[in-house]
């Protein structure tokens, strides 16, 4: 959008007056018109108490320019002039107006509103992740290596199998998803692959580390709990 500033003269009265015309030398063919300057932008409307006024002669359809005016006809446009009902003065602002200053508000309380949620939901999960039982399910960032070597790197879920003292017992959904795009059917039945023991401690902080696993060593990060 460009901004656009226009004047408008608005009619705002005429009057016709008895004078001889200095142009044709006629007499009662001369109006006054009076006009009202209003000044629009692409965003607002602006009425003033500017007025200008033009001579008009009927019998030539001419303008007569002020230079040429006689002191009558002066006297006539002070007096009429100040006659006229005006439109107040006054300054209104269009729906543009309003959009450029409401739409940064909504974006601001859009954003600040999803984070505030985002937040919410995250503390929630880390409550419900410290709390863990038996039959829960987890979503892991999983990384499993061998001699430092990444083997595989991909998302997966785990069903808590048992908890006790600071050990618990996962078991692998058979599913490793390494793309991003797998459905994961969460069924009890579908976790059929190891067993893992890690530390409680670490599980509670979204962490899964083996405890005892001299072989294949993993990490993981809890994603999101699911009861
Ligand atoms: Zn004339």
């Amino acid at each position: 959008m460009y901004y656009n500033v226009t004047d408008y003269y608005d009619p705002v009265g005429a009057k016709q007056i008895p004078s001889k015309c200095p142009g044709c030398g006629t007499s009662n063919c001369l109006e006054l018109l009076f006009y009202q300057k209003r000044i629009e932008t692409s965003f607002s409307k602006k009425v003033t108490t500017k007025v200008s006024g033009v001579l008009f002669c009927d019998n030539t359809q001419s303008e007569i320019a002020p230079v040429l005016w006689n002191d009558e006809i002066e006297q006539y446009y002070v007096l009429e002039k100040s006659k006229l009902n005006l439109q107040p003065k006054k300054l209104s602002f269009n729906k543009w107006f309003y959009c450029l200053i409401i739409l940064p508000l909504i974006l601001i309380a859009t954003t600040i509103g999803y984070n505030i949620y985002e937040e919410e939901s995250y503390i929630d999960e880390t409550k419900a992740i410290e709390q863990v039982h038996v039959g829960e399910k987890v979503m892991v960032l999983y990384t499993t290596t061998d001699s430092n070597n990444v083997t595989d790197n991909g998302t997966t879920w785990f069903l808590v199998k048992k908890i006790e003292a600071d050990s618990i017992w996962v078991q692998r959904h058979e599913v490793f998803d390494t793309e991003g795009d797998v459905h994961f059917d969460l069924a009890a039945s579908k976790f059929t692959r190891e067993t893992l023991k890690a530390s409680l401690t670490q599980f509670k902080t979204r962490g899964l580390f083996g405890h005892d696993y001299p072989s294949q060593k993993f990490s993981g990060y809890i994603t999101t709990l699911q009861k």
